[in-house]
């Protein structure tokens, strides 16, 4: 098509490539096999045939017959890893569609790849139930640290507060305490590297854009991903998930889509949903919690539809503690073709992510609660997601070229990456990457677990003292309590008195809260470097507490 010569040759030729499409059935003509986010009416439907996939599309427009046709022909045949695999933007680059297809029909063009894909990777996760893909030969690094020698690895751990008491920090779910390592890198990148990244040629800006991209690199093999151009820097969780809401959301989903959200989520990963439908008119939908504290799977396999669109669901609840099935999660959803966002703040800091295990599309995190700096976090996207979606905010460092007319966009992850980045932050990572492989995941979870098991019996026999989570196997280190009398702000500052620093409110999770009928309660979240010292003061405080209110 790059041989004709002119917008109208080609468009031509377009209508005529369509009218060589193989006649569609009227009566799958559904909208279930209906692909949304097309400007016109576009079906789509597939088959097997030994063991490859056949598709079969049309539409009312006729241009966009031809464009179906282009597609119906680049994925028809192909098993479902070649089609995940294929390179689907270097064909439309060589076909020159962006020079006269309009950006409304590109969205559509878009989404219709998004409707094969996810056949295809439907049709993955049913040949290869639950574990059973093969992702890539990961394998974390043998464990250097023992957890017994990493306190004194933290200046700030041996603080003593203004009132003479030595500081006991449980408030790690909000956010963790930083060795020394990591401000060292980040003194260091200040002292002696410091420049602005991905600009200028000179010694400095070669040195600080290598130390960013090494940290990429290491985030990128720290969760699995298939590749460093996967992860995206954000200022953190929230601004990656409102970065997905807006690029994937605005551009894939429209009116009566469903958004699949759960009853444990964090605001974060509430509000920006919210504010999508809002914008497109699509429909969240709850998912429960059980009385047990866990997911209620069947309630999730139920609310599971053809118009599911985006599963948004945290790997760990940053209030109970209970770690979500996200495998089992994602192949659920992706056997609807919906795409999953996976909420991993809480789940990062025990250092045991695999994107490729859990077959996320999307996962998020911050750096402050993985031991790294404030101001950083990740996106990371499956690269066909990526690639798919368009910029979000625009700005220096996401654009290709830009000329008076308009603009072309980087290639990912830049195109997300508007603007001077945390440049430092980012750098800040790796050295808190390093520290938590160099402990290694199960470690860190079996001294959380040893710790809040510690704490959870030492205070859950106390009269009044009501404690909300799952068993010990089924959750991270997080203890959420109430007692019944005081006011848990009360709770909160008593225990500040003695030092001891946890968490109080609604943990940013007020329909959880809502749920669990309660307005607020105290959250005393236990990290890998905490002590059994630690957690006997406590259980003296609360009952010191628990006392005084008889
Ligand atoms: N999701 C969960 C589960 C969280 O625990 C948090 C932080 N409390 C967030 C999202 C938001 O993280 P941030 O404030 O770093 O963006």
């Amino acid at each position: 098509m790059a041989d004709l010569e002119t917008a109208e040759e080609r468009v031509g030729y377009l209508i005529e490539l369509g009218d060589t499409l193989a006649p569609f059935d009227d009566a799958a003509k559904t909208e279930v096999n209906r692909v949304l986010g097309c400007q016109s009416m576009v079906w789509l439907t597939s088959s097997n045939f030994h063991e490859q996939l056949v598709f079969s599309a049309t539409s009312d427009a006729p241009m966009v017959k031809g464009l179906v046709a282009i597609l119906v022909g680049a994925f028809s045949y192909k098993s479902p890893q070649q089609i995940i695999d294929f390179p689907i933007l270097e064909l439309f680059d060589d076909l020159q569609l962006k020079t006269f297809v309009s950006p409304l029909r590109s969205n559509g063009l878009f989404s219709m790849v998004q409707k094969v894909i996810s056949i295809a990777q439907a049709t993955q996760a049913v040949e290869h139930p639950s574990g059973e893909i093969q992702t890539n030969d990961f394998v974390r690094p043998v464990p250097t640290k023992s957890i017994a020698a990493c306190r004194s690895d933290f200046p700030i751990l041996s603080r003593v507060l203004p009132n003479g008491k030595p500081l006991i920090y449980l408030d790690n779910a909000a956010t963790s305490q930083r060795p020394a390592s990591v401000m060292k890198a980040m003194d260091e990148a200040y002292e002696q590297h410091f420049s602005n990244v991905h600009r200028s040629g000179h010694a400095l800006a070669a040195e600080t854009t290598t130390a960013m991209e090494e940290s990429r690199q290491s985030i990128a093999d720290f969760i699995n991903a298939a590749s460093k151009d996967e992860i995206v820097f954000t200022s953190g969780t929230t601004a990656s998930i409102n970065l997905v809401a807006r690029a994937w959301g605005d551009a894939f989903l429209q009116a009566g889509d469903e958004i699949l959200l759960t009853e444990m989520e964090h605001h974060s990963n509430i509000v920006p949903w919210q504010q999508l439908a809002s914008r497109t008119g699509a429909v969240i939908r709850w998912v429960p919690i059980t009385d047990d504290f866990h997911l209620d799977l069947v309630a999730f396999e139920n609310a599971l539809g053809p118009r599911t669109k985006i599963v948004a669901i945290t790997a760990v609840s940053n209030v109970l503690g209970t770690i979500n099935p996200i495998r089992k999660i994602t192949d659920l959803a992706h056997h609807v073709g919906a795409v999953v966002l996976v909420d991993a703040a809480q789940a990062i800091p025990h250092g045991d992510v695999n994107v490729q295990a859990m077959d996320a599309d999307f996962l998020v995190f911050s750096g402050h609660k993985m031991l790294g700096p404030t101001g950083i976090g990740v996106l990371y996207g499956n690269r066909k997601l990526l690639e798919l979606m368009p910029a979000f905010l625009g700005g220096g460092n996401m654009i290709q070229s830009v000329t008076t007319e308009g603009f072309t966009q980087a290639g990912i992850p830049h195109r997300f990456e508007a603007g001077t980045a945390a440049i430092v932050e980012s750098i800040g990572l790796k050295p808190a990457v390093d520290y938590l492989l160099a402990l290694g995941p199960e470690a860190i979870l079996q001294q959380e677990r040893l710790l809040c098991d510690r704490a959870m019996h030492g205070i859950s026999a106390m009269p009044g003292v009501r404690t909300f989570g799952p068993g010990l196997n089924d959750k991270t280190g997080v203890l959420t309590f109430v007692v019944d009398g005081v006011d848990s702000q009360q709770v909160a500052h008593l225990l500040d008195n003695q030092g001891i620093a946890i968490r109080v409110g609604h943990h940013c999770a007020m329909p959880l809260h809502h749920r669990l009928g309660l307005g607020a309660s105290c959250r005393a979240s236990f990290y890998f470097y905490n002590t059994i010292e630690e957690v006997d003061h406590f259980i003296s405080a609360m009952h010191s507490i628990v006392r005084s209110k008889a």
